[in-house]
């Protein structure tokens, strides 16, 4: 048995069931077991792998399509360049990589990053060694200037609370004990407010999951682009309305049972992006679009090509691999999707039409 196993179990015992919310609260965030609180999730040693791990392409295409976006804006003297749940920083340094490729981009850029691990921080502090860089410990705290932001596999992260349809109401899924170990269950049925909008288009039995700690973020997001200008470029699996079960754990790049590895495993659901879109204010929102389908648009495949001509052998065979892994429907291309949020009449983003 784990030590977190244990805590939670004895807090389950004395508290009664607990949500969804607080259980992965607990096993990502926890002070001394979390998993993002104690180790390095990303690559082939960890447990999974993520578009800018896999191809620099991604963190360059993003980088150019930003740095559009900020001329679109009138090239801002100085503005916030964001980052959500950075990871290793690998992306940061793509896009920062590329956008020196677009005169006063970098020199203008203030770089923030929301960043929970102090682990992870201290690897995004190595991969961008030599860049003025600021952390912040809350969505509050980016400055008020025009902001370019992006999230990749950060709002799949959030917790969420998962309910199932019953005829008297909403039963919401909870995590207890039986026999000492953990075990799904579910509340008694009751009416739950905020997901009345569902009503309509849900029947017994159908799943639906919330994320409540997303709104107050894209809150936050849009209220900096509505008052100062800018663009977000959201990334993460999931789709436009939030139907099914879609908890779920991986360790050592394999699905697991989420309650089989409490603080060991990585846990995520799907993201709500019609959730997100609602919540946005103040801004125009793109249509939501498949990572495959921006990417092409921003000239994946041209990329691709300049750098494989460098390539030969195995790396070339990787690189090939790579590109089809970030692009095609039946791998990362259409289950990923990517959503912007940008000033009321400015351009769309590079990689989006209406
Ligand atoms: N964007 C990176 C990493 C994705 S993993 C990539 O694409 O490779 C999720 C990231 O979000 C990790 O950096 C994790 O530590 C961070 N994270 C998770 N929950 C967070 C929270 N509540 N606040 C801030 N960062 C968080």
């Amino acid at each position: 048995m784990t030590g977190l196993k244990d805590l939670l179990l004895r807090k389950i015992a004395a508290n009664g069931p607990m949500t969804l919310a607080d259980y992965m609260s607990e096993c990502l965030l926890h002070p001394q077991f979390g998993y993002y609180t104690t180790r390095d999730p990303l690559g082939a040693a960890g447990d999974f792998t993520t578009s800018p791990e896999i191809s620099q392409m991604f963190g360059e295409l993003l980088g150019l399509c930003l740095a559009q976006a900020w001329l679109d804006h009138g090239a801002p003297e100085t503005f916030t360049l964001a980052e959500l749940g950075p990871g290793r920083g690998t992306l940061m340094a793509d896009i920062l990589r590329a956008g020196a490729a677009v005169p006063g981009f970098l020199t203008a850029a203030r770089v923030y990053l929301l960043e929970v691990s102090q682990n992870l921080r201290e690897k995004q502090h190595q991969m961008l060694a030599g860049q003025d860089v600021q952390w912040i410990e809350t969505i509050a705290d980016l400055p008020d200037a025009p902001l370019c932001l992006v999230a990749n596999e950060f709002f799949d992260a959030l917790p969420i609370r998962q309910f199932t349809r019953d005829r008297q109401g909403w039963r919401e899924t909870q995590v207890g004990a039986v026999d000492h170990d953990l075990a799904f269950g579910l509340s008694a049925p009751a009416p739950i407010a905020v997901l009345d909008h569902r009503l309509a288009d849900t029947e017994p039995g159908d799943i639906v999951e919330i994320c409540p700690q997303a709104e107050p973020i894209v809150l936050e997001i849009s209220d900096r682009i509505s008052r100062h200008g800018g663009v977000a470029l959201l990334i993460d699996y999931g789709d436009w309305r939030s139907l099914g079960d879609t908890f779920q754990a991986v360790r050592h790049h394999k699905t697991e049972h989420p309650l089989a590895w409490p603080g060991m495993a990585d846990l995520t659901a799907h993201v709500d992006f019609e959730a997100l879109a609602t919540a946005a204010k103040g801004v125009d929102v793109t249509p939501l679009t498949p990572q495959g389908i921006v990417l092409e648009r921003l000239g994946i495949s041209a990329r691709a090509n300049a750098l494989a001509r460098r390539l030969q052998g195995p790396a070339l065979d990787s690189h090939i691999a790579a590109h089809r892994r970030l692009t095609h429907p039946t791998e990362m291309g259409t289950l990923f999707k990517m959503i912007a949020f940008h000033h009321p009449g400015s351009p769309l983003p590079p990689g989006f039409v209406q």
